[in-house]
């Protein structure tokens, strides 16, 4: 199943996509956790009603939103990206990827919708940079999960950018918080794939273009660590909850390891994608003020 959290008629809900085709679920589903829960309970229980949309006629939202909790990520787990940086490390001294894997999160309030305009955040930032990942959905509740029964916990994927502010992520102690969480900069979308549907995780070709241009081109079986050790050691003595979402990391070609190093414009086109997930496609814009979910019916990080 596709699952996404569309705006239609005023309202924010949770809905299957299909065939170009946007269904109502069941109105005891008030979102995208409740249909989780449902979904890891039963998944045919999480059937269309007859009352559907166009996909064209709804915008779509972060496919769990609002989120309840920050986006757990990891760091360099592509061994690509790990060596592009090496000339420019934000963390001096670390010479080789770190034996168990590198983790940080990301503000709830820094994820954007699929298609939204992502401000350019020009009074905060002038190297706001790309990182297309692959986004896992969390289904179960657990703790200390062990490697083998990970699969079991996960609801879906998702295909996100992890969009950072490279002067940020520096001028604060080198930190991998601040500059990874700027309002709405991060797409997360167009919607979960439930894991049913993907046969292997680990082996989905990513790629990340601005202006057309490919910027990013790899596999997520070059994850240095994949998804199962990842659950394993995030969930050591902390407990991941239904609708968590976990960004797995990035792979070279990130704008900040170039030469000359190459950040977002005002007006580029930040496309994200996964095999057999999607596309996201985003415009970056100077003086675009993000909404974040503040009011009812502005369900901001959505368009502005
Ligand atoms: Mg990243």
């Amino acid at each position: 199943m596709r699952l996404a959290t569309v705006f239609v008629d005023g309202r924010v809900l949770p809905a299957l996509v299909r065939d170009g085709r946007v269904y109502a679920l069941d109105p005891s589903l008030t979102d995208m956790v409740a249909v989780i829960e449902r979904w890891m309970d039963d998944p045919t229980l999480v059937a269309p009603l007859t009352s559907s949309w166009s996909l064209d006629d709804v915008r779509l939202l972060p496919p769990v939103w609002p989120l309840r909790r920050n986006v757990f990520c990891v760091g360099w787990n592509y061994q690509a990206h790990f060596d592009e940086g090496a000339k420019d490390r934000s963390m001096p001294g670390i010479q080789e990827i770190p034996a168990r894997p590198t983790l940080f999160s990301k503000a709830t309030l820094s994820v954007a919708a699929p298609h939204a305009d992502l401000p350019l955040h020009e009074a905060s930032t002038t190297r706001l940079d790309w990182e297309v990942e692959l986004a896992v959905v969390i289904g179960r509740a657990g703790v200390n999960i062990r490697e083998e029964d990970a699969a079991a916990h996960v609801f879906g994927y998702a295909v996100a950018n992890d969009v950072s502010a490279r002067d940020l992520q520096r001028a604060h102690g080198n930190q991998w918080l601040k500059g990874k969480s700027l309002d709405g900069c991060s797409p997360m979308g167009p919607w979960i794939v439930t894991r049913d549907e993907i046969a292997d995780p680990q082996a989905l070709e990513l790629e990340c273009r601005v202006n057309g241009v490919v910027k990013q081109k790899s596999n997520t079986r070059y994850q240095v660590f994949q998804i199962p050790r990842i659950l394993a050691e995030l969930s050591q003595g902390m407990t991941l909850l239904p609708g968590d979402v976990v960004f797995t990391g990035t792979p070279d070609g990130v704008g900040n390891a170039r030469q000359p190093p190459e950040y977002l414009q005002d007006g580029d086109l930040l496309e994200s994608e996964i095999e057999s997930i999607g596309v996201l496609r985003n415009r970056i814009r100077r003086g675009v003020v993000p909404r974040p979910a503040a009011a009812p019916g502005r369900t901001g990080a959505a368009r502005s």
